[in-house]
């Protein structure tokens, strides 16, 4: 092999992305300690048979079904990298690495996929994901959705948390703090950092409980009101506030409020023809939408946490 082809294999390499997905801990692992009860919510769970008297978790059907399991997230998982794949390209990603999580280790009964922010290491390219319970009972069950459902974007909603790994990594600066104030600003700019992952859903059109930046604002300023209730309260930061999920309704309309002012205005005509067309359900063309998500990725701490407080600040303006 010429020289130059050696070259061009090794720059291809780098720009050729993995994808694994697999079950950890697996049932088959050697040093798994399970019960068969807590697999058998896995819907079509063989349960009977037990011919070789290691147990039913190692039947042939069960051990055909984890294989299923993980070439079926696999494939949802690179159908949306491959949705993606535009958002990527000023990017190096060697492996994601999808933890499928049979065992429902993570303890929760709702979230259905994450992104493992610690685990990942974006200056190597490397990043890793966990599928949950929930997930994974769709998937088997192969339940139909239509294209308004939030189900069917969740990997697209983890890949976009994957892309904002610096926003990531300077909230973490906060959540480690024990002062308050970082604290609550660890708070705000959770509506940032999940409003930027709920983005590709709200451009494809689609919206649940809030329809526009007005109404998002005002469940913002009375949630902050909530907030700060609490602070008064108690000394250290109240952890409870996390359990409101309202940062995936009301996260992405301040977004696009704020994109209409970002770098000098020059977005405000594309963002307000936007609006009008999510306000109508209406998808945008994908170019939009990745050009949209292109731009917002670069709205930074700073910028964020300033228009959170002018929005703050104004209200407070007005009530004295
Ligand atoms: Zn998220």
């Amino acid at each position: 092999m010429e020289l130059n082809q050696l070259v061009n294999n090794e720059i291809m390499d780098s720009c050729t992305t993995r994808i694994d997905a697999y079950l950890s801990p697996h049932p088959c692992d050697e040093d798994t300690i399970f019960h068969e009860d807590d697999l058998k919510w896995i819907p079509g769970f063989d349960d009977t048979d037990d011919a070789d008297g290691l147990g039913v978790a190692f039947n042939e059907n069960n051990l055909a079904l984890y294989d299923s399991i993980a070439q079926l997230t696999m494939q949802k998982v690179e159908a949306a990298f491959g949705n993606l794949s535009v958002l990527f390209n000023e990017h190096i990603i060697k492996d994601i690495f999808v933890r499928i999580d049979l065992y429902g280790l993570s303890g929760s009964d709702t979230a259905l996929a994450g992104y493992n922010y610690n685990a990942s290491r974006p200056h190597a390219g490397s990043y890793q994901f966990t599928a949950d319970k929930l997930l994974l009972e769709k998937y088997i069950l192969n339940e139909q959705f239509n294209s308004s459902d939030k189900f069917c974007y969740v990997w697209e909603h983890e890949f976009l948390h994957m892309l904002d790994y610096r926003l990531l990594e300077k909230t973490a600066v906060f959540r480690e703090s024990k002062l308050d104030d970082d604290q609550f600003k660890c708070y705000l700019l959770k509506y940032r950092e999940e409003g930027f992952a709920e983005l590709y859903y709200l451009l494809q059109g689609n919206y649940d409980t809030v329809n526009s930046v007005e109404q998002a604002q005002n469940k913002f300023l009375s949630l902050v009101n909530k907030v700060n209730d609490f602070r008064a309260e108690h000394l250290v930061f109240p952890r409870g506030v996390y359990d409101c999920y309202d940062f995936y309704s009301v996260g992405p309309w301040l977004l696009l409020d704020m994109l209409r002012t970002f770098e000098g205005m020059f977005h405000q005509e594309m963002i307000d023809e936007a609006i009008v067309m999510v306000k109508e359900k209406k998808a945008l063309d994908k170019e939009k939408i990745f050009e949209i998500i292109t731009i917002a990725l670069r709205i930074d701490v700073r910028f964020f946490l300033e228009y959170c407080n002018s929005l703050i600040n104004n209200v407070s303006n007005h009530n004295l």
